[in-house]
Order: C-alpha cells, then sequence, then structure tokens
C-alpha cells in the first residue's frame, strides 16, 4: 500500500469511528486501538507533510491528545433504580417498605427523572477534586477535567458544607443547545447528532476539553453521599446543595402519600413537556435518610427510591423484513428491519422481536404495520400490529429453522424461550463472540486488543479459541493489516498481563452460558478453584447460594465437554488464574454459613457495606427482613423500635457490631 493510500484509509477509518464514538455512543473499537490508530497517522502525517489535509481527524483534536481516561473505584457505589409504571406498581412498593419500617409515618420527595449522563462529583474543604462516570455503578472513568468546563459545576463552594462529600447528578444538553450545536453541524456539512442525553454523556468522554468546553452541558444535582453529613432528609439534602452552590433543579416536592406522588406524577407528565432538557419519569424517594437507612439496597437498587417511568412514546411504521442475529452463546435473536422512523428524538430502523413466541403471540409479518415503542435506554420494541392494513397477500412468519451464519439447523431445549445454534465451535460468531467476551473489560480486560482485530486474527486462521490468543507471536500478527511495531508489542503485552486477572473475572470471561458477573463471583467463591468446581454435579451446584438449574446445568454441561477441558488446561499452563488469590481466602471463611443476619441501623467501627461484606465473606446470608429464619439481628444506634420489637419476638438474637466482630 502506498503512503498516500494509507494515510487515507486510516482517515477514513478514524472518521468513521469518531462518527460511532462521538455521534452515536456505540464506539465498534477500544478507545486504545483508536488511539494506536490517531497515533499512527499522526506519526505518517508528520514524517509525509506533502499529504497534509486540513480536515484530517489529527487535526481536530488539536495539540494534545488525551490518553484514556483512569478509572476510579467509586467509594459509594452508584446504584440504578427500581421501575413502576402504575399507581398499583407504586402502592405494592408501599406496602414493602412499610413491612420493613413498621408503622412509622413515611413521606416521599418527588423529583423528576433527567435524562442524561450520571456522574458522581468529589469535592474536598469545599473544592472540587474528581468527577468520576457511573461505568458500572463500582467504578467508572475520571472525566475531571471535562466536567470542569461545565459552566454550572461550582470549583469552590460556599455556606457551611462538610469536609468530604461525593455530589450525584446528571448530565444533560438542554434542547436549545443541543438545537445549535446540529445547525451549526448542519452548516458544516456534517451529520446531526442523534439525540441530547447520547450527545452528552459523549461529551463527557471528549479527549479535547476545550471542545466539551464549547458545549452547552447542564450538570443537575440530586444527591449527597458521605459520612457525617449532617443531613435528615432527602428534601433537606437539595435545599442544602443549593445553599452550597449547586445546580439543583427546583421541581422537588415533600409528599405525605402515594395519592400525593401520583398527583406530582400525572402533573408532569404534561408540564415536562415546558422544561428546557429531556426528562423521562419521577423519582420517588423515601424522604428519611433514616428509613432509607434501614431499608437499604437490593443488589442492584436501593430499596428506598423507585422510578416511575413516563409512559413511552410511541409510533407505527412499516416492518420490511425479518432477519436474524446470533450471539455470543449461540442465541438467535430475531430482528424487525422497519422503514426509518423519528420516535422519541432518534431514527429508528431496527427493533428487537426477542424470540419465536413473542412473534407468534403477536402474530408479526412482513409488511405489517408495527406499533413501536421506545422508552429511555431500552432498543426499541414491537409491542403491536395494526391488523387492518395487513397487505392482503401476507404470509404467517416462519421462523427460521436454521443459523443465518452457518446453516446448522436451531435447536430449542424445553422451557427455552430462545433458539439457539448449536453449532458452537464452527459458527464464526459464536467463535468471536466468545473471544471478544474474553477480552472485554469486565472480563480479561486485555489492553491493545478489540473486537476488530480477534475478527481479523480469526479470519487469518491465526486464532480459533480464546486460549489460542497466548500462543500468538509478534511475528504472526505483524504482517496484518495495519498492524505497526509498537500495535503489535501492545497486543502480545496485553495478552500476556492478562494471566494476573483474578479468578472470579476469568469465571465470568470463559463466557459461560447463564454465568454473569454475579454469577461468575459466586461459584468462585463457593468452590475457590477450577478443579473443584469442573467436578461438581448439579444438585451440588444448586445448593449454592442463587444458583440455580439452569445454571447449573449450563455449568455442568461446560466442563464436560472435551473442547472446554482442552482449552482451560491450556490456559492454566500459560499461567492465567484458576483459583481464589491468597488474600481472597484468608479473608473468608465459613464461620456463618448457613445462618442468616440481618443489619439494621447506624454503625460506629465499620460501615453497614462492609457489615455486609464482612457477612458474606464468612460464609453468611445478609437478609433484609426479619422472619424466623434470621439467625441474628446485628443492631447499630438508632435502630427503629419495630424491628426490636419483631426480633423479640421472634426470639431472634440481638447483637451488636462488636459483637458481631468478635465473631468473624
Ligand atoms: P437507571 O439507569 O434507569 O437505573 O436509573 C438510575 C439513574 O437515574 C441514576 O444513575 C441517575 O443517573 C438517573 N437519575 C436521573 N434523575 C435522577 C434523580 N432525580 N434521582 C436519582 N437518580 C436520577
Ligand atoms: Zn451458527
Amino acid at each position: 500500500m502506498s503512503i498516500e493510500n494509507n494515510i487515507t484509509t486510516l482517515r477514513d477509518e478514524l472518521r468513521e469511528h469518531n462518527y460511532n464514538y462521538y455521534v452515536l455512543d456505540n464506539p465498534s473499537i477500544s478507545d486504545f486501538e483508536f488511539d494506536m490508530k490517531l497515533k499512527e497517522l499522526q506519526a505518517l502525517e508528520a514524517q509525509n507533510p506533502e499529504f497534509y489535509d486540513p480536515s484530517s481527524p489529527t487535526i481536530r483534536v488539536g495539540g494534545v491528545v488525551t490518553k484514556s481516561f483512569d478509572t476510579i473505584v467509586h467509594e459509594h457505589r452508584m446504584y440504578s433504580l427500581d421501575n413502576s409504571y402504575s399507581k398499583e406498581d407504586l402502592e405494592d412498593w408501599e406496602k414493602r417498605i412499610q413491612r420493613n419500617l413498621g408503622d412509622a409515618p413515611v413521606s416521599y420527595t418527588c423529583e423528576l427523572k433527567y435524562d442524561g449522563a450520571s456522574i458522581s462529583i468529589t469535592y474536598e474543604n469545599g473544592k472540587l477534586v474528581r468527577a468520576v462516570t457511573r461505568g458500572d455503578g463500582f467504578q467508572g472513568d475520571a472525566v475531571t477535567t471535562n466536567i470542569k468546563t461545565i459552566k454550572s459545576v461550582p470549583l469552590q463552594l460556599k455556606g457551611d458544607y462538610p469536609a468530604k462529600f461525593d455530589i450525584r447528578g446528571e448530565i444533560v444538553l438542554p434542547f436549545d443547545g443541543f438545537q445549535k450545536m446540529n445547525e451549526e453541524r448542519a452548516a458544516n456539512g456534517e451529520e446531526p447528532y442523534m439525540n441530547p442525553r447520547n450527545t452528552a454523556s459523549g461529551s463527557l468522554k471528549l479527549q479535547d476539553s476545550s471542545a466539551v468546553a464549547q458545549r452547552p452541558l447542564e450538570c443537575l444535582l440530586y444527591s449527597i453521599v458521605g459520612n457525617n453529613i449532617g443531613i435528615a432528609s432527602q428534601y433537606e439534602m437539595l435545599e442544602k446543595a443549593r445553599e452550597w452552590g449547586f445546580k439543583v433543579p427546583t421541581v422537588a416536592k415533600l409528599c405525605h402519600s402515594t395519592a400525593a406522588v401520583m398527583e406530582f406524577v400525572e402533573e408532569w407528565d404534561v408540564a415536562r413537556h415546558q422544561l428546557p432538557y429531556e426528562t423521562d419519569g419521577v423519582v420517588v424517594k423515601v424522604n428519611s435518610l433514616q428509613h432509607q437507612d434501614e431499608l437499604g439496597f437490593t443488589a442492584k437498587a436501593p430499596r428506598w427510591a423507585m422510578a416511575y417511568k413516563f409512559k413511552a412514546e410511541q409510533v407505527f411504521t412499516v416492518l420490511n423484513e425479518i432477519t436474524y442475529q446470533v450471539g455470543r452463546t449461540g442465541a438467535i435473536t430475531p430482528v424487525a428491519n422497519l422503514e426509518p422512523v423519528l420516535l422519541a428524538g432518534t431514527t429508528v430502523k431496527r427493533a428487537s422481536l426477542h424470540n419465536a413466541d413473542q412473534i407468534a403471540k403477536l402474530d408479526i409479518r412482513e409488511g405489517d404495520t408495527v406499533f413501536v415503542e421506545k422508552g429511555g435506554e431500552i432498543i426499541p420494541k414491537i409491542i403491536g400490529i395494526d391488523d387492518t392494513k395487513r397487505p392482503a397477500d401476507s404470509k404467517e412468519t416462519k421462523y427460521s429453522t436454521e443459523c443465518p451464519e452457518c446453516h446448522t439447523p436451531l435447536e430449542r431445549a424445553e422451557g427455552d424461550a430462545k433458539h439457539y445454534c448449536p453449532n458452537e465451535y464452527g459458527c464464526p460468531p459464536q467463535i468471536t463472540g466468545r473471544i471478544q467476551h474474553f477480552i472485554s473489560r469486565k472480563a480479561m480486560d486485555i489492553e491493545g486488543l478489540g473486537g476488530e482485530t480477534v475478527e481479523l486474527l480469526f479470519k487469518e486462521g491465526l486464532i480459533k479459541d480464546y486460549a489460542d490468543l497466548y500462543d500468538l507471536t509478534k511475528a504472526q500478527i505483524l504482517p496484518l493489516e495495519r498492524m505497526a511495531e509498537k500495535s503489535a508489542d501492545n497486543l502480545i503485552k496485553g495478552v500476556g498481563e492478562s494471566v494476573a486477572i483474578p479468578f472470579e473475572r476469568v469465571m465470568f470471561a470463559l463466557g459461560i452460558r447463564f454465568v454473569g458477573e454475579t454469577v461468575a463471583k459466586k461459584l468462585a467463591k463457593a468452590y475457590k478453584n477450577i478443579n473443584a468446581m469442573a467436578v461438581a454435579t448439579k444438585e451440588e451446584l444448586v445448593a449454592v447460594d442463587e444458583i440455580g438449574e439452569r445454571i447449573a446445568e449450563s455449568v455442568v454441561a461446560f466442563f464436560s465437554n472435551e473442547k472446554n477441558q482442552n482449552t482451560i488446561e491450556r490456559l492454566k499452563e500459560k499461567g492465567v488464574q484458576f483459583s481464589l488469590s491468597v488474600e481472597k481466602l484468608e479473608s473468608q471463611t465459613d464461620i456463618l454459613k448457613g445462618k442468616t443476619l440481618v443489619v439494621s441501623g447506624v454503625f460506629e467501627l465499620v460501615s453497614r457495606d462492609q457489615l455486609k461484606k464482612l457477612i458474606e465473606d464468612n460464609g453468611g446470608k445478609v437478609g433484609s427482613s426479619i422472619s424466623s429464619k434470621t439467625s441474628y439481628l446485628v443492631a447499630g444506634d438508632k435502630m427503629g423500635p419495630s424491628k426490636r420489637t419483631k426480633a423479640e419476638n421472634l426470639n431472634v438474637p440481638i447483637i451488636t457490631e462488636q459483637e458481631f466482630l468478635g465473631m468473624v
């Protein structure tokens, strides 16, 4: 390839990736790969100034390219919210709360649910020290310099603020600013951005903070977390934050019943259309922080908060064709290819049809006029058809009988909603999908290798499974298209370093069907090493907390497969972690095995989360409410009197924090 060609191709590619990343917020390569390509291009341009082009992607970045953002572990986890869609949902939630809190009167703070990108900003002694994206809730990216450019985010607080706290909020792009940005783009002959939310979240990851500064972003704050912040309720929190100089929307109401909450919802379902930014619901929060503390969290969300989602927008369009997609586990997803239609600010071309039952239930056919709905994050779905518009020659949909990629007949297990392509080791998207999953950030987190390169390596016959990654040599990969010396080195280095990834993540990386991050952790903890897990029977697996039959069967099937056994052997030889680390093992015991402990109140020596972790690390289970099955109630300060009475009535031993720590 000539140098000029090389430069042009790189420019085109980077432009495309820029578009995917910034406009669609849907990157197809890793930031690292992108950086490598950009650097390669910069170097080529510097050496060959005769090919200077004022529209090269290197120019829009400016002089300095920021390296990737640092990953920061959240001191306090960033949770999701549970959703409700009706008055009944809300009333059920209230009942659950009352069951936990006894008959204490409960009030609620209602706020709008802003539709943007969540952010956690840390202040120390009144100064902004760090801003981190939500990421997976446990850790996110430090985007401090970018956040500092948002004019409404105070860099120095005023008034009487706590020495250290995190404040949570949502970065949004108001409609008018968004429109202005798009007008400018149109004037420059560029593609318009799709919607404010993706543009706001894309902005946070812009590498050039001066570009972020030009975007009219807003940061709306709604919650303060920290120790000893001296605040008693959610409503007070909003008031305090305003005092300290934060932008806290004034649309918030203290309600003393769910009926009053419903009034707020109904009012704002209409009034929200006058707001300058997007909202997609109301967040209802139990007002008293002490109540919040009593209620605690589920694995994903606070029990004391609920998002009431506004009814999603819906439109009609024509379904042109049903196609099928194969995922990494072989699961087939039917896809509706639609006549493009504007919905909730985005152009929708495709929608998921979920599975064969869903198609049959709604009798969805090609050529039908379908009703498409989109709410928040979710990919659009088809919720019905207009049968008056059905063409006369319409034919009932026959679900595909073979894999669209490898033509193997599809299978469907009893009770499973999905069809699968059983050709696990011969079906290309399954092979590459499995390897892509293996290298992904939450799995082996292999730097220097991205999804595209995996496909290329597979196409070139260099890898057939993830163990092959560890056999790759520089000499093999260097001749590959656009593989520079440095990127080859980085790939080999990234693979090599991944052997340090802890066992629980390796378990997730293996890509066993139904074994997600949480299940992988449970399994790793229960079996401590892969040899023990590999010989576990279905019955033994089911006995592990939270492991159901479906997962157990899948694990047994995985380990009984000879191919997988070989792959694991090869990974072992390469030094991949197949047992819990010594530190992990040391901090774990079986002392609380079979015991369920309920934690309630405020603690002095350790935080509530640490207490829960200690219970789990010592083999116990954390219960959410007191019952006859509760082994101990660990009682802190300010525990609700109703809990104490209940424990006493059921003869549940009540122990103090010190007594508990003594036990473990
Ligand atoms: P979800 O991502 O649907 O689980 O919803 C949780 C997210 O809602 C949080 O991470 C916040 O970013 C966002 N959110 C928007 N407005 C609020 C609000 N007023 N209170 C709490 N969370 C909010
Ligand atoms: Zn297949």
